[in-house]
């Protein structure tokens, strides 16, 4: 059934989860600092895909996504400063409102894009004490050593450390990449603990009386708390690769002595306009943003899910007026399927397939390609396929009596498995004025009256409609 790309394993694999039908995911959430944009949305989108496709599949799926609250250090190292209090700092506030506001934000704005609520949104800051047992378990199993009032991982005893990012210790070059801390027995250690009398969010531990736990330590504990000690999947942006998961799989590997996360998952980088998201750009659009150009959430989501999750996309403004154009084509097929689009000189054509083989190989060429590494580009393909057949056979005129076969089959592939909302185009305001003026432009065109012509077609789009003109004859179409 469902294969899909192990970042760990490096190739495709059917897809089994460890207990019947239910499968255990877990997503890296927000660090709650600032506003997410969609390059943060693209990876949220992707895990909603592809929870969404399991549910298809008949999976029962249990999704967790933590919320950092406090250790994401800038530049996701584990010194320097934590992103949740620089950015208290700096706007003269507490950690806690910081924190507080961009929760809320990051929850109004899934909403917006129709992501699927997961059962958990554990907050680090709540699951402090499930980070120190594990870190007294992983110091009393000799995997983490503490120095002062810090503890660090060694990852020199784990062997299997580098083999999901290929970051081996063989091949990193340490004194390159990470910062020089003498306090670690190799630079390549990272913190579980990280001892501070400074920082406004910290906790008492068996090693200092202040302190605050490192990054990494948190996703294994929450993931853990909430789903088990073995995960059937965790996703996450293919930037959070290294050192991030990296860490999660040793610690928590080295700590419960199971396979931690059965199928990683990542989404792959974006690029806006051909280049990277940056601050010094300015291009890491929120949806307001583009709200505000005319573009809804709803084709916001179509553009951010309609490459392939592991391919780089890269986001312009040109993709969000395709996506805008896509959906007003299905709009407009299930205007015509729900009711009666004008049509005129209505010659019986010859249908190309039978309505109901065109929904039976929109159905199975769909559900082939997303069942096939989430294959969003294919699957659409297939669908805009099935939209011209659809608009062919309602030309021909077909039974009306079927209509609604076609109109569940879109429903069940756009807005269940894409989770894109069937929005309905009214037509209601289509009278007989309207059917009247397109008969008569029908006939000023035989007549090569084109200015006549013309003039109709001004006055049907002031009215707020096009003219298609179809196999069958002409039909107005909402603009
Ligand atoms: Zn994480």
């Amino acid at each position: 059934m469902l294969k899909l790309f192990n970042s760990y394993t490096r190739q495709l694999e059917e897809f089994k989860p460890l207990h019947g039908k239910d499968v255990a995911m877990y997503s890296c959430g927000p660090t709650v600092y600032d506003y997410v944009h969609i390059g943060n949305l693209r990876s949220f989108l992707f895990a909603d895909v592809l929870r969404r496709t399991l549910e298809h599949d008949g999976y029962k799926v249990k999704q967790v996504m933590n919320l950092t609250d406090v250790g994401h250090m800038l530049h996701d190292a584990d010194t320097g400063e934590d992103k949740v209090e620089t950015a208290a700092a700096k706007a003269g506030t507490t950690p806690q409102e910081i924190t507080q506001k961009y929760s809320q934000y990051f929850f109004d704005v899934i909403k917006k894009l129709n992501i699927e609520p997961a059962a958990e949104y554990p907050k680090a800051s709540d699951n402090v004490e499930q980070m120190q047992t594990i870190i007294v378990k992983l110091i009393e199993k000799g995997f983490a050593y503490q120095v002062g009032g810090d503890v660090y991982f060694d990852v020199r005893k784990f062997e299997k450390y580098g083999q999901l990012s290929g970051n081996t210790l063989a091949n990193l070059d340490a004194g390159a990449r990470i910062e020089i801390n003498d306090k670690k027995r190799d630079p390549l250690d990272f913190a579980l603990w990280i001892s501070n009398d400074q920082h406004v969010m910290s906790w008492k531990s068996p090693w200092s009386d202040k302190g605050y736990p490192g990054w990494h330590i948190e996703c294994s504990a929450m993931a853990m708390r909430y789903l088990g000690e073995t995960l059937d999947i965790h996703t996450g942006g293919e930037d959070n690769k290294f050192p991030h998961h990296e860490c999660e799989i040793a610690q928590s590997e080295s700590a419960t002595g199971k396979q931690f996360a059965r199928y990683w998952v990542h989404a792959a980088f974006m690029m806006v306009d051909g280049q990277k998201m940056s601050k010094s750009l300015n291009n890491f659009y929120k949806v307001e943003d583009l709200e505000v150009k005319g573009y809804s959430p709803r084709v916001v989501r179509y553009a951010l899910i309609s490459s392939h999750y592991r391919e780089q996309q890269n986001f312009t403004f040109d993709s969000l007026s395709s996506a805008k154009s896509a959906l007003a084509k299905i709009d407009n097929l299930v205007a015509r399927l729900e009711g009666d689009s004008p049509l005129i000189n209505m010659e019986k054509g010859t249908v190309p397939v039978t309505f109901e083989q065109s929904i039976e190989v929109v159905e199975r060429d769909f559900y082939e390609a997303m069942n096939d590494d989430l294959n969003v580009p294919r699957a659409l393909g297939s669908l805009f396929v099935f939209v011209r057949e659809m608009n062919a056979a309602l030309d021909a005129g077909v039974d009306p009596s079927l209509k609604k076969y076609a109109l569940q089959a879109l429903k069940m592939m756009i807005s269940d498995t894409l989770g894109l909302a069937i929005e309905k185009v009214e037509m209601s305001d289509v009278d007989d004025e309207l059917k009247k003026l397109l008969v008569e432009r029908d006939a000023a065109r035989t007549a090569k009256d084109f200015a006549r012509a013309d003039a109709i077609r001004k006055t049907l789009s002031d009215r707020g409609y096009a003219i298609e003109d179809a196999a069958g004859g002409a039909r107005l179409k909402k603009i």
